[in-house]
């Protein structure tokens, strides 16, 4: 849910005055039309710079190295870390133990929870078909979308 900013609109923003995202009414925008450049809080009728609100995208404009935040990255991003993801794997390798796999090529077709061999990624793991041609593919280390049925006809539907 983004709203066009505008001068005249309002939006949350980080206040150095009251030390928290409040409310603030748009007086400028930027050059780029996208991010506000000037903004007046609601609180305390301060104008100042825009500063992104420190709550939600906040968190995300500091950097730091993917380690020294993997625990609190765990928590807010909702994409999974490497340790989930290969522990998500390991459990469907106890899983499909003994479900031979297929050599995965972009030509077939697969189901979900096939279990496919590829020649770069490794062993993998069919959680969706995302479309009649593209599955996702759980691998030790990364999910990863491929092709299927490639070169086929898209099923009359
Ligand atoms: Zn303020």
């Amino acid at each position: 849910m983004s709203k066009a900013l505008t001068p005249g609109g309002e939006c949350e923003a980080w206040c150095t005055k009251c030390k928290r995202d409040t409310l603030h009414n748009i007086v400028a925008m930027d050059a780029t039309g996208k991010t506000p450049a000037k903004v007046l809080c609601r609180s305390c009728k301060g104008e100042h710079k825009y500063r992104a609100p420190k709550s939600a995208a906040g968190e995300k404009v500091t950097k730091r190295p993917a380690r020294a935040t993997r625990k609190s990255a765990e928590a807010k991003s909702s994409a999974p870390s490497p340790a989930a993801l290969y522990k998500r794997w390991e459990e469907l390798v106890g899983k499909h133990a003994g479900t031979a796999a297929q050599r995965y090529k972009v030509t077939a077709g697969y189901n979900t929870a096939d279990v496919i061999e590829h020649k770069d990624f490794g062993l993998g793991f069919v959680t969706e078909e995302l479309a009649w041609n593209r599955i996702k593919v759980l691998f030790q280390d990364a999910e990863r979308t491929l092709l299927a049925r490639h070169g086929q006809n898209p099923p009359a539907a």
